[in-house]
């Protein structure tokens, strides 16, 4: 990104516009960062300075001590591609290289400057060409003056969380089961009726002893665990299927428990390569031909079983990198599986997973560069012409994601017939 040696190819590739698909930005003051910390901090990224040194209480310490903490861990850490890629966000957006201290207190008041400025967080999205984000929650008029490029989901984290407790609670009620499912389907008919058609659901159709496409019957008490989830995520499922709703999934991860004991700053989350969990998902796309499903991938192995399984079934598209997954190795590796093998309009590549606008920026041009140089090197060694290298970038960044969120507005730059 970093450097002004790229083709002309290349230069289009950066200028095309994007759909990000998937963000925790919300409205009003957390649009943008306020301070310096709330770039330097985030999560993802503050994992990276932590494995360089970082303090895990760094958040506590005086901002002199952890200036100079930063300082260190940043400068040990400079070879990656975030570091590299927060660096030169921290340089196009606010004129400042990171060097020293008296830098990050520059830095400091140039955000702080930029954050009361209503235009701010509209102007970071059109330097990086964000042309749709689509959010959590709505409603877009909370988003101030980036309202008309916002698209929230219809209804997020289907059957996430704890939702077995109450039912548990209840004895495990056929009734009960069947009572939380109206409510379920009641939202997402809700949503639709509002024209919010993408919903977020949680994974449950894994199931010890029964095929993910079996609907178990259930008893009037008693019902385990896994036989409610298999009911509650096919009647779901089943009412997305008649609704035509896009399903966004995520996979390929393990949510773990901070340890407080270690000073809670530990996260056990990581990355599972359950190298048989593409191929048990087979039955539920089949089985609900009216969903579109996009599936965000954390697990580095089951990238090409994607690819695989959206030239099987018209409904899946392979989406954003995720988490564990958003490496340059890991992107080039998946540029390369779909290329060479699915069509550019089954596809999304973005999904930056942002918590304020400055992060979907340094993202989103992490993955520009990535594609432009991929597809740079595909023109090189003549397997594509610039036009079909072109077609790609826009079918990838941008234009199937318009197709499968329905953008109203049409918005589309050229990649005809996009499913869904
Ligand atoms: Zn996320």
């Amino acid at each position: 990104m970093y450097r002004n040696t790229l083709s002309d190819l290349a230069e289009a590739v950066m200028g095309l516009p994007v759909w990000d698909t998937h963000n925790h930005l919300r409205g009003g003051d957390e649009l943008s960062a306020s301070s310096f910390w709330d770039i330097a901090h985030y999560f993802w990224f503050r994992r990276e300075l932590d494995a360089a040194g970082y303090p895990g209480t760094a958040a506590d310490l005086p901002e002199d001590r952890r200036t100079a903490a930063f300082l260190d861990a940043f400068e040990a850490g400079r070879n990656t591609s975030w570091n590299q890629a927060v660096r030169a966000g921290l340089r196009e957006l606010f004129g400042i290289e990171v060097r020293d201290a008296a830098d990050i207190q520059a830095l400091n008041r140039r955000i702080a400057e930029k954050h009361r400025d209503p235009a701010w967080p509209v102007a970071v999205a059109e330097r990086a060409g964000l042309h749709r984000l689509v959010v959590e929650r709505g409603p877009a008029s909370d988003y101030g003056m980036l309202a008309d490029r916002v698209v929230p989901m219809g209804v997020c984290y289907l059957l996430g969380g704890k939702w077995a407790e109450p039912l548990v609670r209840a004895g495990g009620a056929a009734r009960a089961v069947e009572a939380y499912a109206a409510e379920l389907v009641g939202a997402v008919e809700e949503a639709v009726a509002d024209g919010r058609r993408a919903m977020r659901m949680q994974w449950v159709f894994e199931h010890p002893t029964r095929p993910s496409d079996e609907v178990p019957r259930l008893a009037e008490t008693g019902n385990s665990r896994e036989d409610m989830a298999l009911v509650l995520g096919h009647r779901l499922l089943a009412a997305m299927d008649r609704l035509g709703c896009h399903v966004q999934l995520f996979i390929g991860m393990v949510r773990g428990v901070a340890s407080r004991a270690q000073g809670g700053t530990a996260d056990r989350s990581h990355a599972r390569n359950d190298t048989g969990r593409v191929a048990g998902m087979h039955p539920v796309f089949e089985m609900y031909p009216g969903c579109t499903f996009e599936v965000f991938n954390a697990a580095e192995l089951s990238s090409l079983d994607l690819v695989q399984a959206a030239r099987l079934h018209g409904n899946v598209i392979p989406g954003g990198l995720w988490w564990f997954a958003f490496r340059a190795s890991v992107y080039r590796a998946n540029m390369q599986y779909r290329i060479e093998a699915l069509p550019a309009n089954r596809s999304t590549f973005l999904a930056t997973d942002a918590r304020c606008i400055e992060w979907a920026y340094i993202k989103t041009r992490l993955v520009k560069r990535l594609l432009a140089e991929f597809l740079d090197d595909q023109v090189r060694r003549g397997w594509l012409d610039e036009d079909a290298a072109l077609h790609t970038a826009r079918c990838w960044l941008h234009d199937t994601a318009s197709r499968l969120y329905r953008d109203p507005s049409g918005g589309a730059t050229g990649c005809a017939g996009a499913a869904g």
